[in-house]
């Protein structure tokens, strides 16, 4: 087509994406062919698979699938519209009262995490405010402020002290403190009971994210504010890591709520969570809170600790203290990529993550612990491990 409108635009998109290429970035969507606990097959092989969020294993939890099902056979397949129509359905209600229970906040469901940190965040926060977040905050967050057009300020990750002193300094408008409560990347925990002061003597309100505290820290899986006795003005928290399951709530005081009802875009502007989504979550929320939350907990934590000693007895830095996340950092993007490789050849997925994800010129393994592991899967792992990355010396020949 000699006058294609596309054309430009699409040597463009080629030179783009081959640049990525280029520089070991370009990422490609996968599909798995099947799972089971702690394992999915991938190319037609099984693998050992440490790359997910489900921590406490309710993904394929059989009371969570059997919830989901009787929800789905009793509401149908989706709920037909947005919160503010018809899409309100009764597993909604039935899941907002037992979060409102356990978090002793007026809650409300979200259809994802991404959303409610969009949603919340650029309704709550004034073009003429500003906004203190952490570097390593979760991209959601990021899109958050940025949608709000308030000033933002990133203070270096976990600096508590630096923020304190930006703090001393009067800003105009409002101002936020936004936290991730665990990093994804690192497993590090935020400092929520310096942030929590710091909140009350500057009259900034703390906003956290929860994604992947809930179900696997504090009393009940409540998350990491809870364990540590914080109260935040704003807690989100996802169905979607350790619940196993989809989606997120928000959990604040009521007049927040109904600003957020009334305000947070894609709270309103999107269809609402389906049935089984809810009924599942609803169920995880039930298992969380019960004798075998505790002990899917101390599994995973436990699992996860051990993991870490093992790789540091090998002289091997892993971080995530605390938290089912074990990640090591390597100062170049292609061997993050290389590990990953050697360690899948071995039966085991973890996943490097690169730039954007990570600083530039770096890349971090992830490794993601589950209840649903066994004991000889992280061991076993954690020997593949020690082995890619310490090669042994190569035998001289000569
Ligand atoms: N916050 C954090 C810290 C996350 O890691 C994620 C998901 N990776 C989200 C929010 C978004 O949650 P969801 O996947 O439910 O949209």
């Amino acid at each position: 087509m000699p006058n294609d409108p596309f054309s430009p635009t699409h040597s463009w998109l080629r030179q783009e994406l081959s640049r990525l290429d280029a520089q070991g970035l370009r990422r490609h969507v996968i599909t798995i062919e099947d799972r089971r606990p702690g394992e999915i097959s991938l190319a037609g092989r099984w693998l050992h698979d440490f790359t997910g969020n489900d921590y406490l294993g309710l993904t394929l939890h059989p009371e969570c699938v059997r919830a989901a099902r009787q929800a789905l056979e009793r509401s149908g397949c989706g709920s037909g519209g947005s919160r503010i129509v018809t899409g309100g359905i009764p597993p909604h209600a039935a899941l907002e009262q037992q979060l409102e229970d356990f978090t002793a906040s007026t809650c409300l469901v979200f259809p994802s995490g991404y959303q409610a940190n969009l949603g919340s965040i650029s309704s709550l926060c004034q073009r003429e405010d500003t906004i203190f977040s952490d570097a390593q905050n979760h991209a959601s967050i990021v899109d958050g402020c940025r949608l709000s057009g308030a000033s933002i300020r990133v203070y270096p990750h976990g600096r508590w002290d630096i923020l304190e002193e930006w703090l001393s300094k009067p800003d105009e408008g409002r101002r936020w403190i936004v936290t991730d409560t665990v990093f994804s990347m690192d497993g590090s925990l935020a400092p929520v009971t310096e942030l929590a002061r710091l909140s009350q003597a500057h009259g900034a309100p703390l906003l956290v994210d929860e994604a992947h505290a809930m179900g696997v820290l504090g009393p009940g899986g409540l998350g990491h504010c809870a364990g540590q006795g914080v109260t935040p003005s704003l807690l989100m928290g996802t169905f979607s890591k350790g619940l196993g399951s989809h989606g997120a709530f928000t959990a604040s005081t009521d007049l927040l709520a109904h600003w957020l009802m009334n305000r947070a875009r894609s709270f309103f502007y999107t269809t609402a969570l389906p049935p089984a989504v809810l009924g599942a979550s609803n169920q995880a929320l039930t298992v969380s809170r019960s004798a075998e939350g505790d002990r899917l907990r101390k599994k995973v934590l436990g699992q996860a600790a051990k993991l870490r000693l093992a790789l540091r007895e090998a002289g091997l830095e892993a971080s995530g203290d605390g938290t089912p996340i074990v990640s090591l950092v390597f100062d170049n993007p292609a061997r993050g990529t290389e590990i990953q490789n050697r360690l899948n050849e071995r039966g085991y997925l973890a996943w490097s993550f690169r730039p954007p994800t990570v600083p530039p010129r770096t890349s971090r393994l992830r490794i993601s612990l589950s209840a649903s592991h066994r004991e000889d899967q992280v061991d076993g792992l954690g020997r593949a491990l020690i082995t890619v990355l310490h090669p042994a010396p190569r035998r001289n020949h000569d």
